[in-house]
């Protein structure tokens, strides 16, 4: 039987239904979050991603927020109906963000910090599991199995992207990796298209590949103005495209 992951607001991720989560890379200021939230709200898109505690390569790059940052969005996200997703990087961070937060995500640098997923574990709270940059299928199966071994079998599994040699792209999407954790689990799969791939005019026909692989969802970073975001604005679409991404990704999802 296939897992059913429900939200707060009643909201089920499952491998019989098909979810969006968008969102900018890093949350930024009152302003961005205002718009981001109009613009799902108008899309109809209850899941709202964002980072507040960055894991940036560079320690000098723009490290997020924090719990300032993650209440002011929460307080905003409450009042419009939409859902929060973002990165728990450390176990503190697990308790900290608990109240404020409908879905843990675990980046892909973290996808085997063995004490965080035995932490997440512990809690009532779904994961969403993101494979690790050099991880393999059975890797992310692994983690996904520290966390439901410690009792929260409130699991995502999320495709975005693996180091290989191409240097074209930011990373490559393994979109074989979808149709096979379809089968392995019963855990939704969802893929990100906008780590996966790196490139902005690219990322709507990876994520339509996703879906017609199997994917219960696409997770996509979006800002009201890629060219000055704080992260990732190379790969984060522009309102307009995201709005005509969303069309297409559910008329895919149909047709699959
Ligand atoms: C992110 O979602 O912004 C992120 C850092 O992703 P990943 O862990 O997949 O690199
Ligand atoms: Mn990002």
């Amino acid at each position: 039987n296939p897992a059913q992951i429900q939200l707060r607001d009643g909201t089920i991720i499952s491998q019989n239904d098909f979810s969006i989560m968008a969102g900018p890379c890093s949350i930024e200021s009152e302003e961005q979050v205002d718009a981001v939230i109009a613009h799902l709200v108008e899309n109809n898109v209850k899941i709202m991603r964002g980072g507040v505690y960055k894991p940036r390569s560079s320690p000098y790059s723009f490290r997020g927020l924090g719990m300032e940052g993650l209440k002011m969005w929460y307080e905003k996200a409450k009042a419009a109906g939409i859902m929060i997703i973002t990165e728990v990087m450390q176990l503190s961070q697990v308790e900290e963000m608990y109240d404020y937060i409908d879905i843990y995500q675990v980046g892909a640098r973290n996808t085997q910090n063995f004490n965080l997923l035995d932490e997440l574990g512990k809690v009532d709270k779904p994961v969403m599991i993101k494979r690790g940059v050099s991880g393999t299928i059975e890797e992310l199966l692994y983690s996904a199995e520290y966390v439901f071994s410690g009792g929260n079998e409130n699991l995502i599994l999320c495709e975005r992207g693996i180091r290989t040699f191409e240097n074209m792209t930011r990373n490559t999407l393994d979109i074989n990796a979808i149709p096979v954790l379809k089968d392995k689990t019963h855990l939704p799969v969802v893929v990100d298209p906008s780590h996966g791939i790196g490139i902005r005019k690219h990322v709507e026909p990876v994520a339509l590949a996703g879906i017609m692989a199997g994917a219960d969802g696409v997770i996509f970073e979006l800002h009201p103005d890629p060219e000055t975001a704080m992260s990732d604005g190379q790969q984060s679409l522009y309102f307009e495209e995201s709005s005509a991404m969303i069309r297409k990704m559910k008329m895919a999802y149909t047709l699959r």
